[in-house]
């Protein structure tokens, strides 16, 4: 590291505060070597990706520390849920400017432990350093699949059903009514969608049960509409979406009944870290039962259909009677 923080020296923050994290994972040695060991089961791949959040773009400075490392994990989280794999461990690099307080790390240290234990994994390395901008924090994960069985984007076919976990847009919606965009949105509401924003729900446990049931999958994190638009685009393929099917939370509906834009906000915006993914029709019973059982809503919200030739066609939004629907300034209008 270069520069000097304001807390303790490197080698104290990762004694006292990283090191703990490490415990329980052999290949880590304590943080004590210079690189960790990992192995995966007999006959798994790794899966890895890495996911970096900075302060202003990707989380808010004054966002408490503790959240800030558990959305900066779960972000990766979801990336390997989507691919189909078991979380295993992650690798944090740690960028702080020189005046951050030690109570900071703490803090940041804490919100990582509550996860990990949530998600069964440890932290095995990374590297802290100072830095002339704003805290910047990546992450990346390993997690593990059976040899061959990572879900792709590329494997979605016409017919298709398009699903989604957990309800879409409450991030993007939290984000604007941190910036004030919803005035007279109720406190209940507001702070529900707060909360999505700075601490995504992932579907973790669901990841790994769709090898076998999806024939492609995404994680959100672009948008519906954008990350849709990449699956079917890698799929060679294309879809069509009901807007009334997307699932919305109360509040997110509340905010739409006051500010019809906010459907587009919802379908286009950012940060819901749920999976997008494609499956057969029969596989619609099998689904059902399994987000039952793992209490994550999976929601069919439209299908694949052959991809026209026509970029502007690769992803449609329709109503619930199939009218087309187009992008406007008033949010989502008849064309
Ligand atoms: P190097 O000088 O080779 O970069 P460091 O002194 O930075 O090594 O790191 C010492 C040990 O602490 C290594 O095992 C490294 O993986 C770990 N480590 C450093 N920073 C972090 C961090 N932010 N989170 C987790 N482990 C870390
Ligand atoms: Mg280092």
């Amino acid at each position: 590291m270069s520069g000097t923080l304001r807390v303790p020296s490197e080698f104290e923050i990762i004694s006292r505060y990283f090191a703990p994290l490490a415990a329980g994972f052999r290949g880590a040695f304590a943080l004590s070597d210079d690189a960790a060991v990992i192995r995966p089961a007999a006959g798994h791949d790794l899966v890895v990706k890495t996911d970096a959040v900075v302060g202003g773009i990707h989380f808010l400075l004054e966002d408490p520390p503790s959240l800030i490392g558990r959305k900066a994990l779960r972000v990766n989280l979801s990336y390997l849920a989507a691919k189909g794999a078991v979380p295993r461990a992650y690798v944090l690099d740690l960028m702080l400017p020189p005046d951050t307080e030690e109570a900071w790390v703490r803090d940041f240290a804490r919100g990582l432990a509550v996860d990990q234990d949530g998600f069964g994994v440890h932290l095995i390395g990374g590297d802290t350093d100072s830095t002339t901008g704003p805290i910047a924090i990546a992450i990346t994960a390993l997690g593990e699949v059976a040899e061959g069985r990572m879900i792709r984007r590329n494997g979605a076919r016409p017919g298709d059903v398009v699903h989604v976990t957990g309800t879409i847009g409450d991030a993007a919606l939290g984000l604007g009514f941190l910036r004030g965009a919803f005035p007279r949105l109720d406190s209940i509401s507001g702070d529900f969608l707060s909360d999505r924003y700075r601490l995504p729900p992932v579907p973790v446990t669901l990841g790994p049960r769709l090898i076998d049931l999806a024939t492609a999958s995404i994680d959100v994190s672009d948008g519906l509409i954008a990350d849709l638009r990449h699956l079917c685009r890698t799929s060679g393929a294309a879809a069509v979406i009901r807007s009334n099917l997307v699932p919305l939370s109360s509040a997110a509906r509340s905010v739409i009944a006051e500010h019809p834009t906010a459907l587009r906000t919802a379908l286009s915006g950012g940060d819901d870290y749920q999976i997008l993914f494609t499956a057969p029709s029969h596989a619609e019973p099998v689904l059902a039962t399994l987000g039952g059982e793992l209490r994550v809503p999976i929601t069919a919200i439209g299908h694949i259909v052959a991809f026209s030739g026509q970029e502007a066609d690769r992803v449609s939004v329709v109503d619930a009677e199939g009218r087309a629907l187009a992008p406007g300034s008033e949010g989502w209008t008849h064309f």
